[in-house]
C-alpha cells in the first residue's frame, strides 16, 4: 500500500517510521521495515506502525532504509508475509501485484529457493538473488545489483513500485515503477523515494516524478535515473507548494 526508501546523513529508522506514519491514511494491515549499515537488518509486524516502532531494537543504526506498509492482496495479513521480503542479504519491499509471480515461484522453488511467505512479493526478492549470485548456495556475485534488479524488472508481469538494499552494496538504494506510483524527493544531502509525496513533504519539497519502467540509483551523492534497458535519463525536479 505504501513504500518509502530513505539514504541520507541522518538515522534512517526514525525518518522511516515518521514517514510511514504520514502514509497511515491509507490504511494497511501490517508494516515493516529494513536498514542497512553493512548488512541488512529487517523488522516487520502485523498492525499499526506504532507496533513496529515497539519492536525496534534501540541500536538500529544506519543511513539507508527502507519500509512498508501492505494491504494485503496475495498471502492473509500475518507477520511472514508483511514486507520487507528478504533472499540472503537482499531485502524488498513492493507495492502492487506480480501477475505472473507463480510460474516464477515454481521455478525458483526447483532451483532450491525456500519461500517463507505466500506473497507475490517474495519471488522478486529470490529472482534477484537468482540473478545476483547465480544460485541459491552461493554468495559470489556474478553481476551488480543493478543488474540484477534490471533483469527481474524484465522478467516479472504486473504493477510494482519497489525500493531495495543489499548488504553487499552498502552504499546504494534502488527504487523502480510500472503502475504504480513512485516519487523521488531531492533534499539538502538526504533523498527519498515514496509512493506518495506525503510521506517526505516535512522534509523536502523538490521531487522528481519516476515514469513507468525507470529505475533509480539512490547513494549518498546523489540520484540517477535510468530506463529499463539501462540508458541515463535527463529528468526535471518540481517543487511542490502546498502543505501537508
Ligand atoms: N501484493 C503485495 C502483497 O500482497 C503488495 C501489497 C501492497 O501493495 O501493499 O504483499
Amino acid at each position: 500500500c505504501g513504500i518509502i526508501g530513505y539514504v541520507g546523513s541522518h538515522e534512517a529508522a526514525p525518518i522511516i517510521i515518521d514517514c510511514l506514519k504520514k502514509l497511515e491514511y491509507r490504511g494497511y494491515d501490517s508494516a515493516g521495515i529494513t536498514i542497512l549499515d553493512e548488512k541488512i537488518e529487517t523488522h516487520k509486524t502485523v498492525g499499526k506502525i506504532k507496533e513496529l516502532e515497539q519492536i525496534l531494537p534501540e541500536n538500529l543504526k544506519g543511513n539507508i532504509g527502507i519500509g512498508h506498509t501492505r494491504w494485503a492482496t496475495h498471502g492473509v495479513p500475518s507477520t511472514i508475509n508483511s514486507h520487507p521480503h528478504n533472499s540472503g542479504d537482499i531485502s524488498v519491499v513492493h507495492n502492487g501485484i506480480i501477475e505472473n509471480y507463480l510460474s516464477i515461484k515454481e521455478k525458483l522453488q526447483q532451483e532450491g529457493y525456500n519461500f517463507l511467505s505466500d506473497t507475490d512479493t517474495e519471488v522478486i526478492a529470490h529472482l534477484m538473488h537468482s540473478k545476483l549470485y547465480g544460485n541459491v548456495d552461493s554468495d559470489e556475485k556474478i553481476c551488480s545489483f543493478f543488474d540484477a534488479l534490471q533483469s527481474t524488472l524484465q522478467e516479472v508481469e504486473g504493477s510494482y513500485a519497489i525500493t531495495t538494499v543489499c548488504g553487499t552494496e552498502p552504499d546504494l538504494m534502488l527504487a523502480a515503477r510500472k503502475d504504480s506510483p513512485l516519487i523521488m524527493g531531492l533534499g539538502e544531502s538526504e533523498y527519498y523515494a515514496a509512493s506518495d509525496v506525503t510521506a517526505f513533504l516535512n522534509n523536502t519539497k523538490d521531487v522528481v516524478f519516476v515514469d513507468d519502467l525507470n529505475i533509480v540509483t539512490i547513494r549518498p551523492e546523489g540520484v540517477e535515473f535510468f530506463d529499463i534497458d539501462g540508458n541515463v535519463l535527463e529528468k526535471e525536479k518540481t517543487t511542490i507548494e502546498w502543505d501537508i
